[in-house]
């Protein structure tokens, strides 16, 4: 009895497991030929530097128009293209495409915008990666303050020896680096001292139940304290509410983004949508 109920539990997980890895396997085939079948597409997301409310730019951030599963988000395929290494194909077409936008923007008067890019671990790690920014800053005769490349605090602090030497390099291009999700990696002091960075981003997480008196603003506060001794750059992402962006303004954050200053869009979009969700008006 023991044996056969032991077979059928057997039988029932390796099912259930078969209909999970199915499904990974699938998406991982749909992921190869996405590129070439040109599913791909960025949204722009704009940050504004706080008090004043100026354009600063605008986050490149990835989409993906699965033919059967309609829009999907980063975080339901990144984890899989990282792992197949399919990252680093896909995102050297994100920083083509994002610095070919840019170079409109540019060309339209926005020569002091930066374009944020995301990098995942893999990529940053790649053998390659210094070249492909400088060749495709070449191809877009984009000037490198235009790009900002965002890594989060992990990858970062991951095999620091390795990571300073690539941010260094990056640095030495002329191109922005900015610490993505900080706060919830595991930064040293000394580290960061040292780290050629130009700019914080406060994670998402400390600011989402921001309010005078609580935990998370006194992190904030001293993230932004701790940004004005390393002379860093601090953004606040995730910024919802106007409660949030009076506390945020109040501690002397530099920069703001979020959705209540402006949600991601197609590029078509982003003129219109800068007026429209966050007026001059309400800038200031
Ligand atoms: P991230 O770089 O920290 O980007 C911020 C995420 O928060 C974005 O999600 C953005 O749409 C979302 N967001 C912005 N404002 C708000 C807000 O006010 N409230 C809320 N709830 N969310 C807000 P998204 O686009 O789904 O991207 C998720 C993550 O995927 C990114 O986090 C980034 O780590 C990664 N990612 C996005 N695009 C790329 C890419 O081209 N390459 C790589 N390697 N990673 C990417
Ligand atoms: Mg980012
Ligand atoms: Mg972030
Ligand atoms: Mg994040």
């Amino acid at each position: 009895h023991t044996k056969r109920s032991g077979r059928n539990g057997y039988h029932f997980f390796e099912a259930s497991m078969n209909a999970n890895a199915r499904n990974q396997l699938q998406l991982l085939q749909d992921l190869r030929g996405a590129l070439q079948r040109k599913e791909f597409s960025l949204v722009y997301q704009p940050k504004f530097s706080s008090p004043d409310g100026n354009v600063l730019g605008a986050e490149a951030l990835l989409r993906w128009q699965h033919p059967v599963r309609g829009l999907i988000g980063p975080d339901d395929f990144i984890g899989l293209a990282e792992r197949s290494g399919l990252i680093v194909p896909i995102g050297e077409w994100v920083l083509d495409e994002a610095c070919r936008q840019m170079r409109v923007w540019y060309e339209q008067g926005h020569s002091k915008w930066k374009m944020a890019v995301n990098l995942s671990a893999l990529q940053f790690a790649h053998d390659g990666l210094i070249d492909v920014v400088r060749a495709t800053l070449l191809r877009h005769r984009l000037p490198a303050q235009c790009l900002t490349l965002e890594v989060t605090e992990s990858t970062a602090m991951h095999d620091t020896a390795t990571s300073m030497e690539t941010l260094q390099k990056i640095s030495d291009l002329g191109v922005d680096i900015s610490i993505d999700d900080f706060g919830t990696g595991y930064s040293s002091l000394l580290y960061l001292k040292r780290l050629p960075a130009n700019e914080l981003k406060i994670d998402r997480g400390f600011v989402r139940d921001l309010t005078h008196g609580t935990e998370d603003a006194a992190i904030v506060s001293a993230i932004v304290a701790l940004g004005r001794t390393l002379n860093l750059r601090i953004v606040a992402e995730g910024v919802e509410t106007q409660l949030q962006q009076d506390f945020l303004t109040s501690v002397g954050c530099d920069a703001l983004q979020g959705y209540l200053m402006g949600r991601p869009v197609p590029a078509d979009q982003f003129m219109t949508a800068l007026t429209a969700d966050y007026p001059q008006g309400k800038r200031a």
